[in-house]
């Protein structure tokens, strides 16, 4: 069994290193998502048509073998939206820079935020950065105004038409409102999150977007971005978030960065 001597070639190291990194990336992105329970469903289906074949159970064996055949077909299928997300994170490269955002938006950002948690006044506030958002714009009315803070309180206000869903800002501008932004599948979410947050971290987990959530329950801003949320406790700590995220600056300035990476995905305790 062992007598052929294995020649390792130095393609075969980078292959090997190459496909551990792939299995390694999909494990990571499936973590957590409905994609692990139906993995444990196909294994179990691996192994009873091959205990079929063994015992000769041609009837279960055949029915198993061509379900098998097609079963590529079936996990594009089910998992049509996590392939894009997975796809669109691949897309995604670390050295792509996002735009500026000028500091008097930030203000108006900042302004109505901290307005509307006073009052209890809901809202979902999306600052696109370099991934498009076209799909969710057009799911939502068009508003194509200047981003004042006036502005958004009144889009937010319940009595307001557009007050559901989210609004997309770019560039100074109030692009859309009422946005249908895509649910995270994340099942570790803690379940303090509704939809509302839910929604935010939903998009940042395909996209770029610095996304601020106003509780109306609670009375929180939470900002959030690449799947993960923060809670920021006053006025101050979020512009100087925002800053920091969104106003390019020496790396050694950004402490809010670097203790935004470091914040835990949202998951339940
Ligand atoms: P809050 O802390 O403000 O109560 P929450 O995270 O608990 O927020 P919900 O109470 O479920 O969330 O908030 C419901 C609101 O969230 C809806 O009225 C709607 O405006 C918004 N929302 C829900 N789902 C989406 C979605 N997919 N896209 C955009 N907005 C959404
Ligand atoms: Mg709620």
């Amino acid at each position: 069994m062992f007598d052929t001597p294995i020649s390792l070639r130095w393609q075969d190291i980078v292959d090997i290193l190459i496909v551990s990194f792939i299995i390694y990336r999909v494990m990571l992105l499936i973590r957590g998502t409905r994609a692990v329970q139906m993995l444990a469903g196909i294994a179990v289906i691996i192994v009873i048509y091959f205990i079929s074949g063994k015992l000769d159970l041609l009837t279960l064996h055949w029915l198993l073998k061509n379900f098998l055949s097609s079963i590529l077909i079936v996990i594009i299928i089910v998992f049509q939206a996590d392939i894009r997300r997975a796809l669109i994170q691949m897309g995604r490269t670390p050295f792509q820079k996002s735009g500026d955002v000028a500091h008097q938006d930030i203000e108006e950002i900042v302004r109505a935020s901290t307005y509307m948690a006073k009052r209890r006044i809901g809202a979902l506030m999306v600052i696109e950065r370099e991934t498009g958002l076209r799909d969710y714009i057009e799911s939502g009315q068009r508003v194509d105004a200047q981003l004042r803070n006036e502005l958004l309180v009144a889009i937010f206000l319940p009595s307001s038409p557009m007050h559901d869903g989210g609004v997309i800002i770019h560039k100074g501008r109030i692009h859309s409102a009422g946005c249908l932004l895509p649910l995270s599948r994340n099942t570790r979410i803690d379940k303090k999150y509704g939809t509302r947050h839910r929604a935010a971290l939903g998009l940042s987990e395909e996209t770029d977007a610095v996304i601020i959530v106003v509780s109306e329950e609670t009375q929180e801003i939470s900002l959030v971005r690449q799947g993960r949320i923060a809670t920021l406790h006053d006025e101050k700590a979020l512009h100087s978030a925002l800053q920091s995220i969104l106003r390019r600056k020496p790396p050694a300035a950004s402490t809010w960065r670097r203790w935004f990476s470091s914040q835990k995905p949202p998951v339940a305790k």
